[in-house]
């Protein structure tokens, strides 16, 4: 993650991870829309950062702790965002699909979740998965 080689955001905004999601997990910024901690949250999935995945679920339905990964890992390789809409002053939806691959396997991730906001900070609630 150097200067020299900064890395690109995993959840292919196609800005460097650094000013992209970094800058949230790093406490440098805080996501100002619930598809920026969507993102943020997606990013956190593809490199193994439980921290920010707990700290961003609400704590209505926040696990109390994430259960080890499923073996082979699954590895993301491809965010796209499809929606992104306001449903009150303080909450909002995001529809995405997440790809990813496990073992040698393609899988997909086709979700509408649920986010509200708290003091400012966006959260996780739940979500929806739609069948393939
Ligand atoms: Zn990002």
């Amino acid at each position: 993650m150097s200067a020299k080689h900064p890395l690109p955001c995993p959840c292919q905004s196609g800005q460097p991870y650094d000013a992209c999601c970094g800058a949230a997990h790093a406490g440098r910024r805080i996501p100002p829309t619930a598809e920026a901690l969507m993102r943020s949250r997606y990013s956190a999935f593809a490199l193994g950062l439980r921290d920010w995945l707990l700290a961003t679920w609400h704590p209505s339905t926040r696990p109390a702790s994430l259960t080890p990964d499923e073996q082979p890992a699954p590895k993301w390789i491809g965010l796209q965002v499809l929606r992104h809409e306001a449903t009150g002053a303080d909450s909002a939806i995001v529809e995405f699909v997440a790809r990813c691959r496990v073992g040698g396997r393609a899988s997909r991730l086709h979700e509408t979740s649920r986010f509200v906001r708290e003091d400012g900070h966006w959260f996780y609630v739940d979500g929806d998965l739609h069948e393939a």
